[in-house]
């Protein structure tokens, strides 16, 4: 019966290192990742989204695509053309229902 209540502790103690050592995996690469939201030190590395196809980018190697309001980060040239074009953007759907309110 002793053995038994020590075998139950020895697997409650091994979960709970499992478990402390998986929160410290994830602070710490949850503190890797963070870092690029705020500090000064990492913007030249920032990501940004390329809303045409979703990739993240970073900022220096993005395109400037003009699309509709302002200029948007894109991953290619082909996104610029589809940004360009604009079949899939916001403001397209906008326009979309500001026609359909005219008619
Ligand atoms: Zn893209």
């Amino acid at each position: 019966m002793g053995r038994l209540a020590l075998l139950l502790f020895l697997v409650f103690a091994a979960l709970l290192v499992l478990r402390a050592l998986r929160l410290l995996l994830a602070a710490f690469f949850s503190a890797r990742t963070r870092r690029s939201d705020g500090s000064p030190a990492s913007i030249e590395g920032e990501m940004v989204r390329d809303p045409i196809c979703g990739t993240w980018i970073d900022r220096r190697l993005a395109l400037a695509a003009r699309s509709g309001e302002g200029w948007v980060p894109v991953c290619s040239e082909e996104c610029r053309a589809r940004a360009a074009a604009g079949p899939n953007d916001p403001g397209q759907a906008r326009e979309d229902r500001a026609r359909a309110k005219g008619t």
